[in-house]
């Protein structure tokens, strides 16, 4: 690590860009990640407007910054004004990850990736297993489209609006090819067979999310039981009112930081070409969770 780095004319820039930002913890945690791998690297956060989200992405061209990470509510407005998108992105029209490849912005999306990697952290692969997804906004459609791709047995959506779940299997059936999910709305007698049989229980919604902590969990205590994995995207609190429940019922609780932490290392990755040191990011994350 070099301890005598500091700010030059030199030094590259990368961002994130929300509305608001000031609560973000990317900013400590990529930066722990650039000191650590001794790059002469900065990652700021700017607090865009909606109204001014094309300039913003107009400036990391004028401004030769390194890349960019995109947070609610301009993920989905970002692509309009981009040279290029993945095919991840591309599927889900939604985009966290800029890179400036000499001038060309070329978008990404590190969600979906990053939860099967924190998933696989905990020795839990989807591949054959029976899944349960409840939600279906953002952060649900970048989950369904990996999960879908990576061979589980069976995939389940239940949303408080089933409309919107249904929309959901429905763009997963057109882009990833995979036509056998189950839409449904996330109350009633088979809603509670889906979630009872699933192996794997990944709430997308935000119920629980900082300051609403103390409210009923998206599904009852009851439906969940040992030997299943249930994985709560809310990381603040890390144990949600949903993983209490998991954990008092025998499963096993994953919290949303593994994710946190893995859809930020995917983007240094994109941005550096380089290995990002998992650890040093988490623990950043962590400190600046807790303060
Ligand atoms: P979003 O697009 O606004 O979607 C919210 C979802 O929650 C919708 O499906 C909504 O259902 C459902 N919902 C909200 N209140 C509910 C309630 N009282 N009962 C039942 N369902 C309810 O939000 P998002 O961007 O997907 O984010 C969801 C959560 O994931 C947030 O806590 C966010 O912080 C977290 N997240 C974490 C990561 C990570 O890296 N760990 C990444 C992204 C997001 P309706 O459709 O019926 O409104």
């Amino acid at each position: 690590m070099s301890h005598d780095w500091q700010i030059t004319g030199k030094t590259e820039v990368a961002a994130v860009y929300g509305w608001p930002v000031a609560h973000s913890l990317s900013p400590p945690m990529q930066n722990a990640a650039l000191r650590v791998l001794g790059l002469d690297m900065v990652y700021v956060a700017f607090a865009v407007p909606p109204a001014g989200i094309e300039a913003a992405v107009g400036a990391i061209k004028g401004l030769g910054l390194v890349g960019v990470n995109v947070t609610i509510p301009h993920k989905h407005a970002v692509v309009d004004y981009l040279d290029d998108l993945d095919e991840t992105a591309a599927a889900i029209s939604a985009v966290n990850t800029i890179r400036n490849e000499d001038g060309m912005l070329r978008g990404y999306n590190t969600d979906g990736p990053g939860l099967l990697r924190s998933l696989s952290e905990a020795g839990v692969t989807v591949a054959d297993k029976r899944v349960a997804i409840l939600g279906a906004g953002g952060s649900a459609t970048a989950v369904s489209m990996a999960v879908a791709r990576s061979r589980a047995e069976s995939v389940a959506i239940l949303n408080r609006t089933a409309a919107k779940a249904e929309r959901l299997a429905d763009l997963v059936c057109d882009k990833a090819g995979r036509c056998d999910i189950d839409p449904l709305p996330i109350e009633g007698d088979e809603a509670r067979e889906i979630v009872e049989a699933a192996d794997v229980i990944v709430d997308c919604t935000a119920v629980g999310m900082h300051p609403n902590e103390n409210v009923p969990p998206v599904v009852p205590e009851e439906w969940m039981h040992e030997g299943q994995i249930v994985c709560d995207l809310t990381y603040n609190p890390r144990e949600t009112v949903l993983l209490k429940a998991a954990a008092r019922r025998g499963a096993k609780p994953i919290d949303g930081t593994g994710m946190l932490v893995h859809q930020g290392a995917i983007a240094l990755e994109i941005w550096t070409g380089k290995t990002a040191p998992v650890e040093v990011m988490r623990e950043a994350l962590l400190k600046a969770l807790k303060a």
